[in-house]
């Protein structure tokens, strides 16, 4: 098989909400299972609260759950003969995990496919979107026709308490949930500089 010559990779998609992230990467895992390659999917604070990746459009395969202490090569390795590692959520894992998939990759010869935000409500890097920009054999931003209200380009993602964006708080709360207050709006960069959500009421 010409795909155990070749080196491996370590690749970023970045985008914002709802580019369709999550759906990509299970359309990877799908193909490249298709394929005959094993692969392992990991995510962190997926949609669903449990350890699956959901995608908006309604589809999910189950996936491990990346803890703050957790050692992906250690993961990885466990495993029999992994080819490939589909990183969903890749923004909320730790600078050292991040470095861990580079690893993987240059030592292991495993590819790894993340996905992710590149920044959060304030519209500043994640500390592991950070490292994947540092460290990423390619990068790829994702732009799957998400539009601002004014029809711009969406690019960045406000988050909102009680109709108003707000612009300072824990990098991560996990938002659009039944129980949260925080919910959170793709907005272009100008109107996310201004912090003008539109007429919308978040519903
Ligand atoms: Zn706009």
């Amino acid at each position: 098989m010409p795909t155990a010559r070749r080196g491996a990779l370590l690749k970023f998609y970045f985008g914002p909400m709802d580019c369709g992230k999550s759906t990509l990467a299970l359309q990877l895992n799908y193909n490249h299972g298709r394929q005959g390659r094993r692969g392992l999917v990991l995510t962190k604070h997926d949609r669903s609260g449990g350890a699956r990746v959901t995608s908006r459009i309604g589809i999910g395969h189950e996936a491990i759950e990346v803890t703050d202490d957790l050692d992906l090569v250690k993961l990885v390795l466990s495993r029999p003969a992994i080819d490939y590692v589909i990183c969903d959520e890749a923004c909320f894992y730790s600078v050292r995990q991040i470095e861990q998939l580079a690893d993987l990759v240059d030592e292991h010869g495993i590819d790894v496919y993340a996905f992710g935000l590149a920044s959060d409500f304030r519209s500043v890097l994640f500390p592991g979107a950070q490292r994947l920009f540092e460290l990423a054999d390619e990068v790829c931003r994702l732009q799957v026709e998400v539009l601002c209200w004014c029809g711009r380009p969406g690019l960045l993602n406000a988050r909102v308490v009680g109709g108003a964006m707000v612009r300072t708080g824990e990098q991560v709360v996990i938002g659009d949930t039944d129980v949260s207050p925080v919910r959170y709006q793709v907005l272009c960069r100008r109107h996310h500089r201004t912090g003008d959500l539109g007429d919308q009421t978040g519903q």
